[in-house]
């Protein structure tokens, strides 16, 4: 079991196979994208495998594949495959923007992945267009349908932006209704991966909950599950659920179970912090597993207390937010 200096345990792996992405979404990167990891910067299929079997020895149960966008990478369904089999493991899930997932969705089921969060900002394919600068909502509304139709636990991300999309809180809500998904509103945070661009929220997650209110007074807070990073609710005779996630005020930090690794291999302790560890150096100087292990105990035994001392030694030595493709969401 791996725990750090504040007795929080860690369960919980958040894996980003690529920084890589099809969509632009302006609050994630830049509209000309990033400056894309080459190849060999990028942990391979191999280290990957490595890294979440030792995890997964140490102590972790769930693992989180995520990027960028997971699909984007070539040959990711054998890798799933085979980290689906790993002994120890509880849960695997992928989040995704859906533009490639529609026709993979039986093969992941197959292979014992049963939820699949899906990042759907707007239920409109203008505003689809105008946050993403891609003309992709129906491939996305797509996979949507295939993830209902094979019976998968679905999970809708909607980042909440003033001037962008406030007018889908309601529509999006309003899918609970007769679908057994759970809808999850996010507080924008300021990984969008340029200098500028993000002068803090409007929309947190008080506002949220109010505009909910206006149109469902009788929404009723849920018990929040052990580890939970959302407020749970439902509209009484819904099917489904909502979640308000509170990811720039960081109420969850407390409880906080999980890392990330991003896609060139590095491992940080705190969304909002830098990279403490690169597990692709320590690989690739030949250390073996149990040096590994120790460093990643380390590493994670000194973690920050919370996402704004993370941040605050983040900014001191970065001076800017990464695009949260980097990080892994
Ligand atoms: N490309 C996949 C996707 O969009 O689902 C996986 C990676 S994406 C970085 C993971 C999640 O992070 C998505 O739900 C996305 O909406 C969210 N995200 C990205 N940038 C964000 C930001 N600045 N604030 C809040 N959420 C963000
Ligand atoms: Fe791509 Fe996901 Fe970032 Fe959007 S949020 S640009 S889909 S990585």
């Amino acid at each position: 079991m791996i725990t750090d200096r504040f007795g929080r345990t860690i369960n919980y792996l958040r894996l980003a196979v690529t920084d890589k992405c099809n969509l632009r979404c302006f609050y994630c990167m830049p509209q000309e994208g990033l400056n894309w990891l080459s190849r060999a910067e990028l942990l391979s299929y191999p280290e990957m495998l490595r890294i979440c079997s030792l995890l997964v020895r140490m102590g972790v149960e769930k693992i989180r594949i995520t990027g960028g966008e997971p699909f984007v990478r070539k040959d990711i369904m054998p890798f799933l495959a085979e980290v689906a089999r790993f002994d120890g493991l509880r849960r695997l899930t992928v989040t995704t923007n859906g533009v490639l997932t529609a026709p993979l969705v039986p093969e992941l089921k197959k292979m014992g992945i049963h939820s699949v969060n899906l990042s759907l900002d707007t239920l409109d394919r203008d505003r689809f267009f105008a946050i993403t600068y891609r003309d992709e909502h129906d491939a996305v509304m797509q996979t949507l349908e295939q993830l209902l139709h094979h019976n998968m636990e679905v999970k809708i991300n909607a980042v909440v932006m003033e001037g962008k999309n406030t007018q889908d809180i309601i529509p999006l809500a309003a899918l609970t209704k007769d679908l057994p998904v759970q809808v999850r509103f996010i507080e924008q945070m300021p990984f969008n991966g340029r200098e500028a661009g993000f002068s803090g929220i409007v929309w947190n997650h008080h506002r949220i909950l109010e505009e909910l209110q206006l149109t469902y007074p009788a929404i009723r807070k849920l018990v929040d599950p052990p580890f939970s990073t959302a407020y749970n609710y439902q509209i009484p005779g819904h099917k489904g659920s909502i979640g308000i996630i509170a990811a720039y005020t960081r109420s969850f930090c407390g409880s906080c179970n999980r890392i990330r690794i991003t896609a060139q291999g590095t491992l940080k302790t705190c969304l909002y912090g830098t990279g403490v560890l690169s597990i692709r150096d320590l690989f690739r100087n030949g250390l073996p597993d149990e040096e590994v292990g120790n460093a990643l105990q380390l590493a994670i035994q000194n973690r920050e207390r919370d996402g704004w001392q993370a941040e605050e030694k983040s900014m001191q030595k970065n001076g800017m937010h990464e695009s949260m493709a980097e990080i892994g969401g």
